[in-house]
């Protein structure tokens, strides 16, 4: 075997890898639901309701989850999922994620710290959802690599590499079931956040804790599959059943200016090939926008011009009042 062809080799995903794929969501049958709550059991390739008698196929290790009734996905779509549209191989997004990152996050780190704190508070072995875990979000390591904390990740797209393909709008747990739950830039991909955010206090233990980013001032991406925008305000509403712990911008104006920056130029030209050198000039050209964010991202100024915000809480025991929301404004444009 060649050193080129070793090294391709060793960038694939091995058996052992594939058997812990295959029983990753297995760990967690006892809480996992059909999209009509009641228990599943595992019928060799297929995951069975008990309640519904609804048959759910698993496609490559992963049971999809998915309610085609209420779902903008298809079960289809995961059986057709072509091999090359997957993500990179497991190792090699690994490593990636190990390299420095240029992109601005000014709370994850500190967030994640706060929450394994309060997850180890709860439980010697809290179980944490991560929803729409395509990729391990910035700042996440210091939860995700603790041998102690069982986490669980699910996904609707065909090419992530979740334990379970399932939707946000229902998700496939009990109530009161996990300790934690991530929600990473995902909620502005959802149609509903509002239902979305109730399916996460559902599943939440009583002191479950969250943590989520949302941007603000970003334009369109994932290829279109693009709904909502809060601000830092906005957010904080979305999450009224919770106790607020920590908020804010994850990063500021500067990114935002870059990233106004960046399809500025791509919308220059109607040439698709022209846009992509184009944005590709204002990735570079914009990495300085962006680290301001790191002088004066946090500050109240740059909040009502934030690329992104983040709302770190627990679950509370009833709605926060809209006066209590617009009463935690922290930007700078309400005279004093
Ligand atoms: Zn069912």
């Amino acid at each position: 075997m060649s050193e080129f062809r070793r090294f391709v080799v060793s960038l694939l995903p091995d058996d052992r890898t594939m058997r812990g794929m295959m029983r990753a969501f297995e760990a967690f049958l006892e809480i996992l639901r059909c999209p009509c709550r009641a228990a599943l059991a595992v019928d060799h390739d297929e995951v069975r309701c008990e309640g519904c008698g609804k048959v759910f196929p698993i496609v490559r290790g992963r049971p999809v989850l998915i309610d085609e009734a209420r779902s903008v996905f298809a079960v289809d779509d995961y059986h057709r999922a072509p091999a090359e549209t997957r993500t990179l191989p497991r190792q090699v997004r690994e490593w990636i994620r190990r390299l420095p990152s240029t992109s601005v996050n000014l709370s994850a780190t500190r967030c994640f710290a706060a929450m394994k704190q309060h997850l180890f508070a709860q439980s010697a072995a809290p179980v944490v959802l991560v929803v729409g875990s395509g990729l391990e979000g910035k700042g996440m390591a210091t939860v995700a690599q603790d041998p102690a904390i069982r986490l669980v990740t699910l996904d609707p797209s065909p090419c992530s590499d979740a334990a379970i393909f399932g939707d946000a709008h229902d998700l496939p747990f009990s109530d009161a079931s996990v300790d934690g739950v991530v929600v990473q830039a995902v909620l502005e991909h959802v149609a509903d956040p509002v239902r979305c955010v109730a399916e996460i206090h559902r599943v939440l233990k009583p002191s479950g804790i969250v943590y989520s980013e949302i941007p603000f001032m970003q334009q369109v991406h994932l290829e279109g599959f693009d709904f909502t925008r809060f601000t830092h305000v906005g957010h904080r509403r979305l999450f009224r059943e919770f106790d607020e712990l920590d908020s804010g911008a994850v990063a500021g104006a500067g990114t935002a200016l870059a990233w106004s920056w960046r399809y500025f130029l791509g919308s220059l030209t109607r040439s698709p090939r022209l846009r992509k050198h184009l944005t590709r000039f204002g990735r570079v050209t914009g990495f300085a926008f962006e680290l301001t964010d790191y002088v004066v991202g946090a500050h109240p100024s740059s909040l009502d011009a934030a690329s992104c915000t983040y709302f770190l809480g627990t679950k509370g025991a009833g709605p926060v009042s809209d006066k209590d929301v617009l009463a935690g404004y922290r930007g700078c444009l309400r005279e004093s």
